[in-house]
């Protein structure tokens, strides 16, 4: 009897991804930087990529600190669903929005070991959703329609802006533990050519 419900619900399981095919991140149209602009309007402090961030020093052999997309954190057990970009300028830097959007989630993301507490900033840009984190406690609000190139809040004191890139629709930020999450794309193809007219 177990057995017979198990293949009725494998069999409705694949029916429906049968009818229903799961889209993932690496399906979806490539986001062309384009029309969009930097986050941050000062050069970098660091590089982004992994091969460059573990060759340039700033971090040690086996770190939870490297800044690149899916870099080990919490003894190995979960990834980087982000990018951490340092910006030259430091605490304080103002961080500005891709694109036009409009404000779905703000809420504290991260606790410095010191107390300071930090904040995500969701925005859903239409073909994408971005996770501004790691941001001093923003003056904006949620349902805030914003336009390309609008301060959105500043670095607080982690010195860095972690950006999260979601597909379009996405509604919350997650934290990635085991697979990629089918909603989480790799930032650093598109911060890297946003980045480089900075450099
Ligand atoms: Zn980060």
């Amino acid at each position: 009897m177990i057995l017979f419900i198990k293949s009725v619900f494998l069999f409705s399981v694949g029916m429906f991804l049968l009818v229903n095919p799961v889209t993932t991140a690496a399906d979806q149209i490539k986001i062309t930087p384009k029309d969009l602009v930097a986050p941050l309007s000062s050069k970098l402090k660091y590089p982004l990529t992994k091969n460059e961030s573990i060759s340039c020093g700033r971090w040690g052999n086996k770190s939870q600190d490297y800044p690149y997309f899916g870099a080990p954190r919490d003894r190995n057990t979960r990834n980087h669903a982000g990018v951490d970009i340092y910006p030259q300028e430091g605490v304080g830097a103002p961080v500005k929005a891709l694109a036009d959007g409009t404000i779905i989630k703000i809420a504290p993301f991260y606790t410095r070991a010191n107390g300071e507490v930090t904040y995500g900033v969701l925005v859903n840009h239409g073909d994408f959703v971005v996770n501004y984190a790691e941001l001093k406690r923003p003056d904006i609000k949620v349902a805030a329609v914003i336009k390309q190139g609008q301060k959105i809040g500043v670095i607080s004191g982690t010195k860095q802006l972690h950006f999260e890139l979601y597909t379009k629709g996405t509604t919350d930020w997650l934290r990635w533990y085991g697979k990629q999450p089918d909603n989480l794309i790799d930032p650093t193809d598109m911060l890297l050519t946003l980045f480089s007219k900075n450099r």
